[in-house]
């Protein structure tokens, strides 16, 4: 029977992880799988990891339209990094769906701003759809982070990157640290941008 599951949270909250721990349970329920991810991701092409390590082989698929030929022999289509394709990835889920796939997408639901990213959001909107919202570890307070903080600041939504450019902070600590990088003037811009 169709299943639609869409794991989202800021980064560094386990999205991958759990990713594959999906695929695994069906892999033992000998279901094939397949995971998908965008050329956007350039950290690692045609592979998905968790921060723990586990790697599984990646098909890279460029245009969202091909996704529906790409994962169509399989009873398990997972896709990462989801926020990075286009809207034609609506449509693909809805095909996947109509077929009785089990559809595991994972992605960042919000960017460095707390802003929605691609079509994560009309993805959760989907009536059928199971939502898993993680959250992180706030790297400097350890309580449970909701948001992800560009250490550079303001600039395009997409900029690749990993701990080297992003942090996973909590409410409090992304207020203080948005006034701290938001210059020349600092406190009325990050709270505006917070309070959104
Ligand atoms: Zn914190």
């Amino acid at each position: 029977m169709a299943e639609l599951t869409v794991i989202v949270g800021c980064m560094f909250s386990g999205k991958s992880e759990e990713l594959l721990r999906l695929l695994k349970r069906a892999a033992i329920a000998r279901l094939s799988t397949v995971v998908i991810q965008p050329t956007t991701d350039t950290r690692t092409v045609g592979r998905v990891c968790s921060r723990d390590g586990r790697c599984v082989d990646a098909v890279v698929v460029r245009d969202a339209r091909a996704i529906p030929s790409t994962a169509g022999l399989y009873d398990v289509v997972g896709i990462d990094e989801a926020q990075f394709f286009d809207e034609h990835l609506l449509s693909a889920i809805h095909e996947l769906y109509a077929a009785g796939k089990r559809l595991i997408i994972a992605g960042l639901d919000t960017d460095y701003r707390g802003e929605r990213f691609g079509y994560m959001d009309q993805i959760m909107a989907i009536p059928e759809a199971r939502i898993v919202k993680l959250r992180a570890v706030c790297m400097r307070c350890g309580e449970e982070a909701t948001r992800t903080f560009r250490k550079s600041g303001a600039g395009a939504q997409v900029e690749i990157g990993d701990g080297d450019k992003y942090e996973a902070l909590c409410y409090s600590c992304y207020r203080l640290a948005s006034e701290r990088v938001t210059a020349p003037n600092p406190t009325a811009a990050a709270a505006q941008r917070v309070l959104a």
